[in-house]
């Protein structure tokens, strides 16, 4: 994804929201109260309600936006951001693209990015990418022919990050070669 694909795609707040249940609702949504996972959705409070006890998820609640204030298009601009890039960017340089006034809420963010997407930059590919304990949520690739077969994945991190689909072949921005995100 390029930031034209990104750009035609995620053109609002609810545009990444819509994309964001979307993919939470592959996952399951798990009732806090009972472990029901059977919902409904309120769609006008975008929230899930437990067909058993009533109780309410938001959206947000259960992942990595939970206790987060910054929106979703926030979130989604920023983890575009650092997968753009072979290195990255900087919390201090996406607070500044964003146009965001507060650092603080930046840094936690892109902290608990970096958490769920792993301390290797290979690992900063929007696509194919979920994490479980987190609810990490993934993006995916509309360009078929840029991904490549998972390979065998031997990081620190395989226990928490589970790629349902293929990566994606990055461009490594020093050579202008093609390598494969494991
Ligand atoms: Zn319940």
């Amino acid at each position: 994804m390029n930031i034209f694909s990104f750009g035609a795609e995620f053109t609002d707040e609810k545009s990444c929201r819509l994309h964001f249940k979307e993919q939470r609702d592959k996952q399951g949504v798990i009732c806090k109260r009972c472990q029901s996972t059977d919902h409904y959705w309120l769609i006008n409070k975008w929230s899930y309600q437990c067909k058993s006890c009533n109780s309410r998820t938001s959206l947000r609640s259960g992942t990595i936006m939970e206790s987060s204030k910054l929106s979703f298009m926030i979130w989604y601009k920023t983890i575009f951001l650092l997968s753009a890039t072979k290195k990255g960017f900087s919390s201090k340089e996406i607070q500044r693209q964003l146009g965001l006034k507060r650092y603080e809420p930046v840094w936690a963010m892109v902290h608990k990015l970096r958490k769920a997407m792993g301390q290797r930059d290979d690992r900063y590919t929007l696509e194919g990418m979920i994490e479980m304990d987190e609810g990490y949520f993934t993006i995916e690739a509309s360009d078929q022919a840029q991904k490549t077969q998972k390979s065998g994945c031997g990081s620190k991190t395989k226990s928490n990050v589970m790629i349902m689909a293929e990566s994606t072949v990055l461009e490594d921005i020093d050579t202008g070669k093609a390598r494969k995100a494991v």
